[in-house]
């Protein structure tokens, strides 16, 4: 029978392309070494509580639209939809004792006769679901964390391993500031406004120029003479009216950046000027608050993220101010129009593992990109002793 040719060593391969599905047997042809023929491998609400203090590992295989209306805590979506993938995701070995749970407990059993035959000889199913977990007064988190809207509108995040409900939510929580609603502010923008970030602080002093319209897609033809942060908070609540943008029409400037920043959980950088990101770098070494670099020039762009009290600072990389010429401005220079697009939706990527708190990020490496050639390069950032913003003594002690 099938089951005996697949006994020892048969399991999803962890790492590598996605396996073709191997789960075709039906339950009742499913005897394995935990459960005898015939014995259905589920286990009580209680039972289930008990396993997972001692290390059991809980599967929510309902599907991310379910599970945003609230889920059994400590458990992990594998929505039974994308079940190969939502394993491989996890890397579970295969001595994990796995306990899935649906709405009613039927959709459970065939995940764990899926995982058996994958070879999770230690995989059961509770009995009667979160209905039954939720009727025994077990814990339930995540209940209301999303509206239907939202669970609709982030359906594609809900599905991701290590974003799923709780980094929506986490999302929808932070407050980032844009520092120029430019070339790179616009794709940032854009992105972080659609992925769902809450709320989104516009600082821009300028006004709209025909000559911006060649990169700055935040805005349009119609908006000529208008603010950029009025012309760009409009278009950011047209394509997602569920978060904040607030405008800061004004110039950063000494006396204002603090109360700007205030409250920030991320900065992104979109200044096009040396004097401003020095701003920018000192008043986040003073608020602790972790900011994304990028800048443009002509067909080269760089990406990287500092994190205050941890690694280098934007001093440390350019501790001198250029001398004139040396760094010129999109309006001297020139810069192909789709660059600032590409470097602003890397900051934006960035910005958005940030508030997640996945992947590896970009502080401590700058990123280089050169789109003639269409290369990309990553350099090791050192922090300088030495520096003259974040230099002994640390920030936010005294000398
Ligand atoms: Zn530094």
């Amino acid at each position: 029978m099938a089951a005996a040719g697949r006994r020892g060593g048969h399991r999803l391969p962890l790492t590598g392309p996605a396996p073709a599905p191997v789960y075709t047997r039906r339950m009742a042809a499913t005897p394995t070494d935990s459960a005898p023929p015939g014995a259905v491998p589920e286990i009580d609400p209680a039972k289930a509580e008990q396993r997972l203090r001692s290390g059991a590992i809980l599967l929510d295989v309902r599907e991310p639209g379910e599970r945003a209306g609230g889920y059994a805590r400590a458990s992990l979506a594998a929505p039974l939809s994308a079940f190969d993938l939502a394993i491989q995701a996890l890397a579970l070995p295969p001595s994990a004792e796995l306990l899935a749970i649906c709405g009613t407990g039927v959709r459970s059993l065939q995940a764990v006769e899926r995982l058996r035959g994958a070879g999770f000889a230690r995989a059961y199913s509770v009995a009667g679901g979160l209905q039954r977990w939720r009727a025994e007064g077990r814990p339930v988190v995540g209940v209301g964390v999303l509206d239907a809207d939202e669970t609709e509108r982030y359906d594609r995040h809900l599905r991701l391993p290590g974003v799923g409900v709780e980094g929506q939510a986490r999302l929808l929580a932070s407050r980032v500031v844009l520092v120029g609603a430019g070339g790179l502010g616009s794709p940032a923008a854009l992105y972080l406004a659609a992925a769902g970030v809450g709320a989104l602080v516009l600082v821009d002093d300028d006004r709209v120029e025909r000559s911006n319209l060649q990169r700055q897609v935040l805005h349009e033809d119609a908006s000529i003479g208008e603010l950029k942060t009025a012309s760009g908070a409009r278009r950011l609540v047209g394509l997602n009216p569920g978060i904040r943008i607030e405008t800061v029409p004004a110039r950063l400037d000494a006396g204002n950046v603090e109360r700007v920043f205030a409250g920030a959980d991320l900065v992104v950088d979109g200044a096009d000027n040396f004097a401003t990101r020095l701003l920018v770098n000192s008043a986040c070494l003073r608020l602790g608050i972790p900011w994304v670099y990028g800048a443009v020039e002509r067909f080269r762009g760089q990406v990287s993220l500092f994190r205050p009290g941890q690694g280098p600072c934007y001093r440390c990389l350019f501790p001198d101010s250029p001398m004139p010429g040396d760094a010129p401005t999109c309006a001297e220079a020139g810069v192909l129009g789709v660059l600032p697009g590409l470097v602003g939706t890397l900051q934006a990527t960035e910005a958005l593992k940030h508030l997640l708190g996945i992947g590896a990020g970009l502080d401590g490496w700058l990123l280089s990109v050169d789109a003639l050639a269409m290369r990309f390069g990553k350099a090791r950032l050192h922090r300088d002793p030495a520096c003259p913003a974040c230099g002994a003594p640390p920030p936010g002690e005294p000398a």
